[in-house]
């Protein structure tokens, strides 16, 4: 296809791929790190009762009720709280406001890949830091002169855990960028580092309600961080769309961050099911480096990932495999129900046996 003129002036990205949804429902779906539970029961209350007649309304451009929700349950002021629709739109935000210097960004060579894609949308320089053998990051590497970082932690898709004492370390080499934790998974048995950023006015700390909080069909995330970071990010925000985040969904967030009881349980029962998997797993001959998010990364002990991830797919189980060097040998499981994981790993074994 030849290209026309007016093409040349075309903003071309590659654009980011997010795992498959399937319209078929009778599927077991480990592929894209959902929770397999339901909201808190609140989020039912809300849509029961909210009258139809509000949406003639714009919604809160602030979000407020849904900020000063998450601002109480995390101990800090609402001006230290920027809410996105995802997590995806906060970081969007964040490369768009903080990566802004000309210098390379940081991040790891295998992490999460929205972050090349962002980066080449916004035209910000980046270098990715090879991960070490063990799949863990080197923060030797994050010591250099850089235009921002970010990483995942725990990382993705290896689901490794890196110390909060390790991240302070990155962070105090680097008081002349913004550095980002993208804490997707951090609820699943990890530290957070928020406690960090009332010490460090360049530490935005990201988080989602979508894995934890059992809404990702909702999209809602959010950045804490010092009120001159958030200032600067809803500066932007403002400048491109003020009503992203729809009535409902601020709503059905408050209520959900407002239950920490059923929280706590549903994130318990996915860690005890995490944990359940890793031995099956294990006995098996998979391995896999040990996982604190709602999935686990793990090698298959005989025929490819690639080939396992197909096999299962033939058999209506989803997960997520990538052809990429390094990675191409494992795949992604999401962690589902307990009955989700016994058909799963009745389909490895015989996949594996055939
Ligand atoms: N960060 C990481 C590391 C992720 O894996 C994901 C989920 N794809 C996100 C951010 C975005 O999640 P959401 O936009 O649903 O909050």
């Amino acid at each position: 296809m030849s290209n026309s003129k007016w093409e040349d002036g075309v903003r071309k990205v590659v654009p980011y791929v997010p795992g498959e949804q399937p319209k078929d429902t009778n599927i077991i779906k480990l592929n894209t790190n959902e929770n397999p539970y339901p909201p808190a029961p609140e989020v039912r209350d809300i849509l029961d009762s909210f009258d139809e007649s509000r949406m003639r309304l714009y919604p809160a451009p602030d979000a407020a009720v849904l900020t000063e929700a998450i601002a109480e349950r995390y101990g800090v002021s609402p001006e230290q709280v920027f809410v996105g629709v995802g997590s995806d739109d906060v970081i969007s935000m964040a490369f768009l406001t903080f990566f802004n210097s000309g210098k390379p960004v940081f991040f790891p060579d295998i992490t999460y890949s929205f972050y090349d894609v962002w980066a080449d949308v916004y035209r910000i320089p980046y270098e990715t830091k090879p991960l070490r053998d063990d799949l863990t990051i080197d923060p030797e590497d994050y010591k250099k002169p850089n235009g921002g970082i970010i990483f995942p932690n725990p990382n993705a898709p290896t689901g490794i855990l890196e110390s909060v004492d390790m991240i302070e370390d990155i962070v105090k080499a680097n008081p002349d960028s913004v550095v980002m934790i993208d804490e997707a998974y951090i609820d699943f048995g990890g530290e957070s580092c928020l406690p960090l950023t009332e010490k460090y006015e360049n530490l935005l700390v990201i988080q989602t309600f979508s894995k934890s909080r059992s809404m990702a069909g909702m999209r809602i995330g959010f950045a804490i961080g010092s009120k001159k970071l958030i200032k600067y990010m809803n500066d932007v925000k403002f400048s491109i769309n003020s009503y992203t985040m729809n009535t409902v969904t601020q709503l059905c967030g408050a209520a959900a961050v407002k239950n920490e009881k059923y929280f706590r349980e549903s994130v318990d029962r996915i860690i005890a099911t995490r944990e359940n998997t890793k031995k099956i797993l294990a006995d098996m001959g998979f391995t896999f480096p040990d996982s604190k998010s709602n999935f686990i990364f793990a090698k298959p002990p005989c025929k490819s990932a690639e080939y396992l991830f197909n096999e299962l797919k033939k058999r209506k189980i989803f997960v997520r495999w990538w052809d990429k060097p390094v990675i191409r040998d494992y795949m992604r499981i999401t962690i589902g129900t307990d009955a989700e994981m016994d058909e799963f790993i009745k389909a490895v074994r015989e996949v594996i046996a055939e």
